[in-house]
């Protein structure tokens, strides 16, 4: 998988090929998709949610840029192997991961315990409010798609920090990245980084007045 469908397609960051291969994506998915877990396919983790195919959560992660000792915030904990690729990447900081799902979260903290992964926090609730007592974050990465980005997760972006978010409607999202520069932190540079398709992110904070 980490050949073919990451490097084969212009992943470069050693960091992000080491945590894939690390990962046992399998550990993720209901039993039964066992035999599907390196396919290059998103699939579905029960509650109508899915796991994001490799490429898109190496793309996601590549851009985000995560380094060893960053504190790093992400939305819709899911299956738990996004949160898990970023802590094992930043071994010396933290990730605090929110999911609204009870049931998801429950078995993505059993995952977590399993691969000896101690720097992940989490919580139930909705992401889009971010986790304010724990703000600023290095890095913030939505994984579920949203019509525009929610005001409080642009506020709680560190200078030098980066929100990675796929925005746009059920039917067509871009993935948009914005920079709080290090040098300008009174600045938000936003740049797009490709089509990509989520579920929504359910939220009433979301749909409210943003950028
Ligand atoms: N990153 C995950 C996949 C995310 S799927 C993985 O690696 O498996 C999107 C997830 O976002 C779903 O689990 C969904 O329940 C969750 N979600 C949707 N809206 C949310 C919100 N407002 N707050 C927190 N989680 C949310």
């Amino acid at each position: 998988m980490v050949m073919r469908q990451l490097a084969g397609r212009g992943i470069r960051d050693t960091r992000v090929l080491v945590a894939m291969r690390w990962a046992p994506r399998e550990w993720f998915l209901p039993p039964h998709l066992g035999p599907e877990a390196y396919s290059d396919a998103p699939l579905p983790i029960g509650n109508g949610q899915t796991i994001s195919q490799p490429y898109v959560v190496a793309l996601m992660t590549e851009r985000l840029r995560p380094a060893r000792t960053d504190r790093i915030l992400e939305i819709g904990t899911g299956s738990g192997y996004q949160a898990a690729i970023l802590a094992y990447i930043a071994s010396a900081g933290k990730v605090f991961t929110i999911e609204r799902l009870p049931d998801l979260l429950v078995e993505s903290e059993e995952r977590f315990r399993r691969l000896g992964l101690t720097n992940i926090e989490t919580r139930l609730g909705d992401g889009a409010a971010g986790w304010p007592e724990e703000a600023p974050f290095d890095g913030i990465i939505v994984g579920a798609a949203a019509p525009r980005v929610p005001e409080p997760l642009a506020a709680q972006l560190a200078p030098g920090g980066r929100l990675i978010i796929p925005i746009g409607d059920l039917s067509s999202q871009e993935l948009v990245i914005l920079e709080r520069p290090a040098d300008a932190p009174g600045k938000l540079v936003q740049r797009e980084a490709g089509a990509v398709r989520f579920v929504p992110l359910i939220s009433r904070l979301a749909f409210t007045e943003g950028m």
